[in-house]
């Protein structure tokens, strides 16, 4: 009886008075998936979460597997077929075809970076139910916005912000840190 007692003593004073909320948790896995890109400008991530809170999918901005940096374009190039936007494939495109489950119906996804438009219509179509963001991109490209803005609406997508309730603070790389 005494060394119970003691035990549970030793518990309640070991007892974290801090942990990582679950937004904070998938954002931040978000942020860290992030860090996997190539991309010099701008790097995102994404993270689906399924209803259990269970990771279903993880993706970053890339070139398409088997697709070498050398024979692709990180930037705008000499020529039209030389920019990157023709190639790349955004975080959100790679969590949902990243799953680890039949299919992602029902389920949340958290990124960095508000989704464009081209995102917003496989996550409509992947029968994802909410999407949670970080931030616009800076400067917003108003149409684009505009866009993902119609087709969540219509598409049935819960959009929210991400709130930086706690303020938080996570050093993410050499140079980067992220408030949570
Ligand atoms: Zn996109």
């Amino acid at each position: 009886m005494e060394t119970q007692t003691n035990e549970a003593k030793v518990e309640k004073s070991n007892k974290r008075s801090w942990n990582l909320e679950w937004d904070e948790y998938f954002m931040a896995l978000a942020f860290l998936s992030a860090q996997r890109s190539k991309d010099p400008k701008t790097q995102v991530g994404a993270c689906i979460v399924n209803n259990d809170k269970r990771i279903v999918g993880m993706g970053y901005n890339g070139m398409p597997n088997h697709c070498k940096g050398e024979d692709f374009p990180w930037g705008k190039g000499q020529t039209a077929e030389d920019n990157k936007h023709l190639y790349v494939c955004h975080a959100e495109l790679n969590a949902v075809v990243n799953k680890i489950q039949a299919d992602v119906r029902g389920c949340r996804m958290y990124v960095t970076l508000f989704p464009c438009n081209e995102c917003a219509k496989i996550i409509v179509q992947s029968g994802l139910e909410e999407v949670i963001y970080y931030k616009m991109q800076d400067p917003p490209k108003e149409q684009i916005v505009k866009a993902t803005k119609k087709i969540f609406e219509h598409g049935n997508i819960k959009l929210t912000e991400y709130k930086r309730e706690r303020g938080t603070e996570f050093k993410i790389g050499p140079e980067d840190s992220i408030i949570l």
